[in-house]
């Protein structure tokens, strides 16, 4: 397959990148496309690529050395991850471990931090759940119901998250709750963020449940009944949770950006062989301009993105308000690849149905990112009524 590298891709910034793509494709490359397959065929949880992921520090590149990790920042993590998507793998398995550094690293405290990093830099410790997604709280996270309430040295919970993905695969999981009522004024204030020890609860007022879906992803409902988590556990200050966790979303974003625009190159070097290569009518189909232009428009499309996650990734390391870019990094990716897999789908013809090509598999993968982390119309909400100054609709 011919690897797709645009000539003026090789920026300064991505100069420095360099050394990290090749490494993580040379890692990826030792997982054949049917490793993947049967992962997805099975819904089995990719352990041994998450293991060889972790052994080789990418998983805690984004951890400060003090604490045992590479200490790089999140477009240095963006790029392990496009690399990893790019090579036609699923990062989904791990890419949490990334994300909720956002929240762990701006507001754990030093004792936290000192408990809990080394550990995950070490492979010892997993920290790849999420919990804030409920029944009857998607979108709407301020109108969650799991509650936290404070008893002697000990915050006792009790609720419901659902969409907890990789919670069966991991030792932490940061879980959002209700501290204080919902008051309609302030609606985003009175939640507050947890680490929770899942291995220790677990039987303990904590039950997992795995969630069958069109994608190998590992999601769960996760039922929580009196558990009890030590005082220490709370990140940050009480209440403040929302706040710690948009830190989190905001990177979250920014890397699944980054994630979809490995899609989409590996859905476009994928069509592009192919075009030039398989032949109907006695030349390559890549000769028609009915093929080629849906290439190229997948190809701008992604080369357009690329730019808004390099962006919000370079203003999320400066400590710099990305809201809006991560925003709009993490839609235009994820239109992008979803574009990328359609015309790939297309291309191929009948064969990009068969499960041999890893397309119909990438296309499902992708598909995902419209809906989760969050959805395209709730990414437009935020971008009308918090960038253009719209009336809130929501
Ligand atoms: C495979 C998978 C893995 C996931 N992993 C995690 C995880 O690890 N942790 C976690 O916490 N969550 C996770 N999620 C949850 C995900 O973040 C939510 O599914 C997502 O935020 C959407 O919420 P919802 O599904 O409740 O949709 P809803 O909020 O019910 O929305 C349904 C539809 O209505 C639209 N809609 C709703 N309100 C409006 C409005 N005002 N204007 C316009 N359109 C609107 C939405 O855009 C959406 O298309 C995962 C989900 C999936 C499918």
């Amino acid at each position: 397959m011919i690897t797709f590298r645009p000539r003026y891709e090789m920026s300064a910034r991505d100069h420095d990148l360099a050394g990290i793509r090749d490494a993580v494709a040379k890692l990826c490359a030792s997982f054949p496309m049917e490793y993947w397959r049967e992962t997805d065929r099975e819904r089995r949880y990719p352990t041994e690529f998450v293991r060889a992921l972790t052994q080789a520090g990418w998983l805690s590149c984004l951890i400060p050395e003090q604490y045992g990790g590479a200490g790089l920042g999140l477009t240095a993590a963006a790029a392990v991850l496009e690399e990893i998507q790019r090579s036609g793998a699923n990062g989904a398995a791990c890419h949490a471990q990334m994300y909720t550094m956002g929240t762990v690293l701006r507001h754990c405290s030093e004792a936290q931090k000192k408990r809990y990093l080394p550990g995950i830099a070490k492979g010892e410790l997993r920290l790849q759940a999420f919990g804030v997604t409920e029944p009857s709280a998607g979108t709407d996270t301020s109108s969650i119901r799991t509650t936290a309430a404070r008893k002697g040295d000990r915050w006792v919970v009790n609720g419901q998250k659902v969409w907890t993905s990789r919670a069966e695969h991991s030792d932490l999981m940061l879980l959002l709750a209700r501290t204080a009522p919902r008051d309609e004024a302030r609606r985003t204030e009175g939640m507050s963020v947890f680490i929770v020890d899942m291995k220790s609860a677990l039987g303990r007022g904590l039950t997992i449940r795995p969630i069958r879906t069109m994608i190998n992803h590992a999601t769960t409902e996760v039922f929580i009944e009196n558990l009890e988590i030590p005082a220490e556990n709370l990140v940050g200050e009480e209440g403040k949770g929302f706040r710690y966790i948009i830190d989190g979303m905001n990177a979250e974003r920014i890397l699944i950006g980054a994630e979809c625009i490995g899609d989409a190159r590996w859905f476009l070097a994928k069509a592009t062989a192919y075009a030039s290569e398989r032949k109907v009518f006695g030349r390559p189909i890549g000769q028609n301009q009915g093929v080629q232009f849906p290439i190229a428009r997948a190809h701008m499309a992604t080369e357009a993105a690329a730019l808004m996650v390099a962006r919000s990734a370079t203003l999320y390391d400066e400590h710099k308000p990305c809201g809006p870019e991560a925003n709009m990094a993490k839609q235009l990716a994820a239109e992008a690849s979803w574009q990328a897999g359609d015309m790939c789908l297309q291309t191929h013809g009948g064969f990009g149905f068969a499960e041999e090509y890893d397309i119909e598999r990438k296309f499902r993968e992708t598909r995902l990112y419209q809906i989760a982390p969050i959805s395209t119309n709730l990414v437009l909400c935020y971008i009308a009524e918090h960038v253009l100054h719209l009336p809130r609709s929501y």
